[in-house]
């Protein structure tokens, strides 16, 4: 089979244009339809990271100096573009992730464009306090920005990501240096096309690529400000590390192994739809999935042949058809990894109930999968797969269900599933999670904060609760009267 050649006009884009190194270690772009590389680019070299922390820099302070409507402007046209180019920057997306265009067009960046918007909006609303002193002085805050982020991305949501980043930094008077995943390293650089035709100055927007070494050099850089990282645990470990030994502020987007608790008054097929999506959707390539689904003993059996008759209903392949639900996980080493859990899950005597098997032939193909009595202990209960891989559970009483939702090192995510008002409140408020669902699951409209507790993260992406997270409060004391000292 042939594609087109996705290969961009280079590598980088620093201070408004293409950049290219080609001394800088080889990243081939695989289409995970097919196997077949699809696109070449270089992994940024000392020089590159230079370039753009330098420009960063420059572009930063002229930008901080704009007011919040012409900052906001920019970012609003931005998202007009990028809505104006949803299909093309769909297809990208589709090939770099392997995602089905049923979900690029209106997941990727759709969303992304919503966060540019909402920033957009927000710029010149970031205004301080005043805070009156008995005896006439006062204090007023500023809030101002951090100056150069650095944004460092994952593969399952790549412009997702980036713009997720972007939008609330610009919008704050920041500039970003941004590293995509190196598996999915084409669609961020259409963001800094976006940014740059929509009137943003050169420099203020850098896109570098690269393995994890570029990312741990930018993360130590003294003219980097801030990290903001979408990634996994292991990683985020040694980020917020290496972020701490200067002082920098970060937002760490980690992994997760989220619960859904469907107790037996719940609404079946609603609870069912959700469990569906929050395991399959991206081929369970989703961060806050809800990977425990606890089941009320009474609802149980009900549960897991319901899920199993929808799961038939699943379209697996080109991920370019409309009609597919199900494309292929990132890339062979990940279809792998899940296939190694599925392996343990069965090892450990979880009950394969559906799916389980590497779908031979090309491309990195899996078949959903549910997993039911699994319990507590085994490994596919306790550790993130990121992948299609569905595991229920059991339980009989809302205590035993909160206690056994919580017994995990994550909080990402979690939802319940019941038609009790106060339950619903009641086990919300119990879960140790950073975003919760009550009768709903995944969904992250760019208004609401997202963010995890525990291992899962720190900092908030999305609302308003993001801008406390790309800018600092500077206080400033005003004195009115006389200055009086003791001598
Ligand atoms: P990963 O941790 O392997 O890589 C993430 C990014 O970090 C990549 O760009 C990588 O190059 C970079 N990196 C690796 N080592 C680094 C280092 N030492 N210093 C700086 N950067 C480094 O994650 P992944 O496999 O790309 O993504 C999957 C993970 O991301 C899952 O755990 C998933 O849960 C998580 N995720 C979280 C969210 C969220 O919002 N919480 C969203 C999507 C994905």
């Amino acid at each position: 089979m042939t594609h087109p050649d996705f290969t961009p006009k280079a590598s980088h884009f620093i201070d408004g244009a293409y950049v290219e190194d080609t001394s800088g270690a080889l990243i081939e772009v695989i289409y995970p339809h097919t196997g077949a590389v699809i696109a070449r680019l270089h992994s940024a070299t000392p020089a590159i990271i230079e370039q753009a922390l330098d420009a960063a820099r420059r572009a930063q302070t002229a930008w901080a100096a704009l007011s919040g409507v012409e900052r906001g402007r920019v970012l609003r046209r931005a998202a007009d573009l990028m809505r104006a180019r949803n299909h093309a920057l769909s297809v990208i997306e589709t090939h770099d992730t392997g995602k089905p265009m049923s979900e690029t067009l209106v997941a990727d960046a759709t969303s992304g464009a919503d966060a540019l918007e909402y920033f957009g909006g927000l710029a010149a609303t970031l205004t301080g306090e005043h805070i009156p002193v008995p005896g006439g002085d006062f204090v007023y805050t500023r809030v101002e920005p951090l100056g150069v982020c650095v944004g460092i991305g994952a593969w399952n949501y790549p412009i997702q990501i980036a713009s997720w980043k972007a939008a609330p930094a610009l919008a704050c008077g920041n500039a970003m240096v941004f590293k995509p995943s190196e598996m999915t390293p084409l669609s961020a650089l259409q963001l800094a096309e976006i940014l740059m035709e929509a009137g943003a100055p050169a420099g203020l927007f850098n896109v570098v690529q690269g393995y994890g070494d570029v990312g741990a050099a930018l993360v130590v850089d003294p003219r980097v400000d801030k990290v903001s990282l979408t990634g996994s645990v292991p990683t985020g470990r040694k980020v917020y590390a290496a972020a701490a030994e200067g002082i920098r502020h970060v937002t760490m987007e980690l992994g997760g192994k989220s619960p859904i608790v469907v107790f037996d008054d719940a609404d079946l097929e609603n609870a069912v739809s959700a469990a569906i999506n929050g395991n399959f959707y991206s081929t369970g390539q989703i961060c806050s999935n809800g990977t425990r689904v606890f089941v009320h003993e009474a609802l149980y059996d009900q549960f897991v042949a319901r899920v199993a008759e929808r799961m038939a209903g699943a379209v697996i392949g080109d991920p370019m058809s409309q009609a597919t639900t199900i494309g292929p996980m990132v890339s062979a080493r990940q279809r792998d990894i899940v296939l190694g859990y599925i392996d343990k899950g069965l090892a450990e005597g979880a009950r394969l109930v559906k799916g389980g098997q590497k779908i031979e032939g090309q491309g990195f193909y899996i078949e959903p999968t549910l997993f039911a009595d699994v319990t507590d202990d085994m490994a596919i209960a306790r550790e993130e797969i990121f992948g299609p891989v569905m595991s229920v559970l059991k339980f009989s009483s809302e205590d035993e269900a909160i206690r056994r939702a919580n017994a995990t090192e994550f909080g990402l995510a979690a939802g319940v599933f019941t038609n009790d008002l106060t339950r619903a409140h009641r086990v919300a408020a119990a879960f140790e999670a950073g975003t919760c669902y009550i009768n709903a699951y995944n969904l992250t409209p760019v208004e609401a904060p997202f963010g995890g507790s525990k291992l899962s993260g720190v900092g908030r992406e999305n609302s308003k609760a993001a801008i406390a997270h790309y800018s600092q409060v500077k206080t400033v004391y005003v004195g009115l009267g006389d200055t009086e000292a003791p001598f």
